[in-house]
Order: structure tokens, then C-alpha cells, then sequence
């Protein structure tokens, strides 16, 4: 494995940048901003290119901060390793090494712990600071850190993930987070021991949340506004057909039976119509709970068809109103109402810069390379999804995207297009 020859492989980038005109010679030939599955992954296979670059942000600090606490992955085993090269640093290979007795569905902390021992092959050229401000320069880009020192790059990747996409209904917009929060604000499920909690949504997020909530201790009930709870794989039988199995499913298990198969293949989507491409990107990622949820969800209050429709502040927590004119006292409300992706929401994406990128409704637009209508700046993971399909919402994305990317990035090393 040659990824920790980085350094050497680094001086060499730095004299190939100085030969560009007018350049600054301590310029980057890349910042990929975020260090979770995406910005990870990508870094790994820049790092064997020789590609000089740095890294910024606190290594899976979504996953380890913001999920709750006991979750387990939704997807398959397969489906969660991180991309490298040359396929060295697998969720088995992390196991092995930290002598970890694989177990399926994988707990979010082994996860956590694989994505930070994943990090280590990155050596020096992780950066722990978050980045403040990314503007255009005439060699690519000006990035400002959290305290304010400045780094220049001539490409830049995003892969900043979907934590300010959370998306609150209107009716709890206003409400402090002392009563209600969303599901991916927080770790500690214990702090609702005893209390009334609602939560709403019917996503694997939501069901998962209320079943933690519930085992921790608090009286639960999921409000659901669809008239059922829809639970991932529903006809078993289906994934026991040996080889018909694997024709109708990629090993992803992204969507449903033949949708599986099409998004498996990001490069293809991205040539289907967008108007279908974003049904099968809704279809496959629709509202679903995996199978192991209903048991744990059995004794949990469970309303469907319903919405909440006013929600006002009382003495003893929240007065919920219900779309029936039925009345709910809770003491907090968890929102599982998933996430809405509209690149102006990072903040450290300065408006006129937002203006200058093509988008279809808060995704970039994007074409090979994961590169944006402005040149050197590349966006991979959930901001890719409307490009290349619903697999980019996933880790299991990481294998394309990165390919993708640094095969773009690699042969245009003295061009920024
Ligand atoms: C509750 C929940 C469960 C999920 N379960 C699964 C699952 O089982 N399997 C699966 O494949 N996917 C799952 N997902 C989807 C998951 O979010 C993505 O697969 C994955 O996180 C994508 O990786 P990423 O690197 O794009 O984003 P992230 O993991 O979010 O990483 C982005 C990182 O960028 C950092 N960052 C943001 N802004 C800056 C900045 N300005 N400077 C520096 N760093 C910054 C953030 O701190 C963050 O750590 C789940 C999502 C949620 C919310």
C-alpha cells in the first residue's frame, strides 16, 4: 500500500504548481473540505496520485456527534466500506486489525472507529480546523479558516455531508431546542428518561429514533402523517434467490427490486431524463424503516395518518395540536423529518459565490469529475444525488465518486476546468 509515501509524493506536487505562471508556490493542488465517508475516501485515492492536498474538519464528526447513540447502520456490511485504492482499508480489514468480531447490522460506533482508523492512512494531511470561507482568486481559490488563516488551493472539493440541511416542518420552526429537536442534533438518547417525547416521521431515522427513545425510558409515540409505516424489504424472499437474487439487487440494496440494479451504476443515471431520474432517486430512498425495527418498535404508541398542526408553549412542556383536533401533552418533540439539500445553507459558501454555481433546486449541477459550473470546485456525497443518483447519499458512493473525481482531478493536473 503506498498511501503513506505522502509527503515525497507532495514535494512533487508543489514543484509541478510552481510552474504555473503567477502562481504562489504554497498553493494546494487541492482542499477537499470534510473528513467523513466522502472527503476521506476521496483524499485516499488523491494521496496515491501524488496529488498535493489537505484535508479539513474533525474526522466522522457527524457520525460520532450527531446520530444517536446505539444506532445501528442501516445498510448492509458491503455497503459500508469506505473507498480506497486499492480496497486496504475495509470495514473487515478495520475489524481485523482492531480484533473486532464482525457483527451485522454494524453499530454506529464501530463505524465511527473505522472511519477515524481510515483517517490515519491520511497521515499529515488531515487538518482538524472547519472551514470558514471558500472565494474565487485568479488561480482558483482563497479558503479562510476558523481562526482566520488563509490557505490557497486551485481545486477545492465539497464533501461538508448534509448537516445543515436539516429540515423542520414550519409548525416547530420557532420552538426552542429545549423542546424540540432533530433527530441528527444530538447523541444522548438517556436525557428523555422518564419524559413524554413525540416523534414524527416514518423514515428509518424517526423509527430508529423512537425506538432508542423508548428504550431509554421515555413514553413515545411516533406521529406519522402517511396512512402506514413502510418497513426496507418487504418481500425477503426476493434476497434468497442466489444468483436471480443478485440480478434483481446490487449488493448496495439502495432502492428496490431492478431500482437497486440501475443506481448501483451513478454514471448511467446521470444520462437518464432528470425528471425520471428523480423519481427513481425518490423511490429509492422513499420513507422505510429496516426489518429489524418493528419488534423493538412493538409496544411504542403508533399514529398514522396524522400531522401536527399547531404547536404552542405550556407550563408543563408542549400542547400539540393534531390535524384531527385531537391534543397531545409532550415534554419534547423529535423530528425525524429528514433533510432538504440547498448548497446556500453552508455557510461557508458565500452567496455570490452560490450564484455563480448551476443548480436544479439546491443541488449543483453536475458533469464528470463531480465538478461544478465553477471551474475547480467539485462536490461529492448528498450534493451529488440529483447528478448521479441516489447512491451518492450513501457510503456505498464513495467508490465512484472518488474514482470519478480523482481520475478527472489527476489528468488535468496544469488545466482548471
Ligand atoms: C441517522 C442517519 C443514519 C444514516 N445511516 C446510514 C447508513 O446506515 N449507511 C449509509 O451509507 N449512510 C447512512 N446515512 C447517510 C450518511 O449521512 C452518509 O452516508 C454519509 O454521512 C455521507 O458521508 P459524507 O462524508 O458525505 O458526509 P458526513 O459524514 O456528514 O461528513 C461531512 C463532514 O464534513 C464536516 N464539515 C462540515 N462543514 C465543514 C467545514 N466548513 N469545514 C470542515 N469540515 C466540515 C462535518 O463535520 C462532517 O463530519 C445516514 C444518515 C443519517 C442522518
Amino acid at each position: 500500500m503506498t498511501l503513506n509515501s505522502g509527503t515525497e509524493l507532495g514535494n512533487a506536487g508543489a514543484n509541478e504548481i510552481s510552474k504555473v505562471e503567477g502562481e504562489r508556490p504554497d498553493r494546494l493542488e487541492v482542499v477537499v473540505i470534510g473528513a467523513g465517508p466522502y472527503g476521506l475516501s476521496a483524499a485516499a485515492h488523491l494521496k496515491v496520485k501524488g496529488i498535493r492536498l489537505r484535508v479539513f474538519g474533525e474526522p466522522m464528526e457527524f457520525w460520532a456527534k450527531k446520530m444517536p447513540e446505539g444506532m445501528l447502520l442501516r445498510s448492509p456490511r458491503v455497503a459500508s466500506n469506505i473507498s480506497d485504492p486499492e480496497s486496504a482499508f475495509s470495514l473487515e480489514a478495520y475489524e481485523w486489525a482492531a480484533k473486532i468480531e464482525p457483527s451485522a447490522p454494524l453499530p454506529l460506533d464501530t463505524f465511527v472507529e473505522y472511519g477515524r482508523w481510515f483517517r490515519h492512512q491520511l497521515g499529515s494531511d488531515l487538518d482538524l480546523r472547519t472551514v470558514a470561507r471558500v472565494e474565487r482568486d485568479p488561480h482558483g481559490f482563497r479558503l479562510t479558516l476558523e481562526d482566520g488563516e488563509v490557505v490557497r488551493s486551485r481545486r477545492v472539493v465539497v464533501a461538508t455531508g448534509i448537516g445543515p440541511f436539516r429540515n423542520k416542518p414550519a409548525v416547530f420552526k420557532d420552538l426552542p431546542s429545549e423542546y424540540a429537536s432533530h433527530c441528527y442534533e444530538g447523541r444522548d438518547v438517556r436525557r428523555f428518561q422518564g419524559k413524554k417525547v413525540a416523534v414524527i416521521g416514518a423514515g428509518q431515522s424517526a423509527l430508529e429514533s423512537a425506538a432508542l427513545i423508548h428504550e431509554a425510558g421515555a413514553d413515545v409515540e411516533l406521529i406519522v402523517r402517511n396512512s402506514e409505516v413502510k418497513w426496507i424489504g418487504g418481500h425477503p424472499w426476493l434476497h434468497q434467490l442466489g444468483p436471480i437474487s443478485r440480478m434483481l439487487y446490487s449488493s448496495h440494496d439502495v432502492g428496490p427490486v431492478g431500482i437497486s440494479r440501475l443506481v448501483a451504476y451513478p454514471k448511467l443515471m446521470s444520462y437518464v431524463p432528470l425528471k425520471l431520474r428523480d423519481k427513481i432517486r425518490k423511490r429509492a430512498v422513499r420513507s422505510a424503516g429496516s426489518r429489524w425495527l418493528p419488534e423493538r418498535l412493538k409496544s411504542v404508541k403508533l399514529t398514522t395518518g396524522r400531522f401536527v398542526s399547531h404547536v404552542s408553549v405550556i407550563r408543563s412542556g408542549l400542547a400539540l395540536k393534531l390535524d384531527d383536533g385531537s391534543e397531545r401533552r409532550v415534554d419534547h418533540v423529535v423530528l425525524g423529518t429528514g433533510y432538504e439539500v440547498n448548497i446556500s445553507r453552508y455557510e461557508f459558501l458565500p452567496p455570490e459565490l452560490v450564484r455563480e454555481i448551476r443548480q436544479f433546486g439546491g443541488y449543483p449541477k453536475l458533469t464528470t469529475g463531480f465538478r461544478c459550473s465553477v471551474p475547480g470546485l467539485h462536490f461529492i456525497g448528498a450534493t451529488a444525488a440529483r447528478s448521479f443518483g441516489p447512491l451518492l447519499y450513501f457510503v456505498a458512493g464513495t467508490e465512484f465518486a472518488s474514482r470519478e473525481l480523482v481520475s478527472y482531478i489527476a489528468q488535468r493536473k496544469e488545466n482548471l476546468q
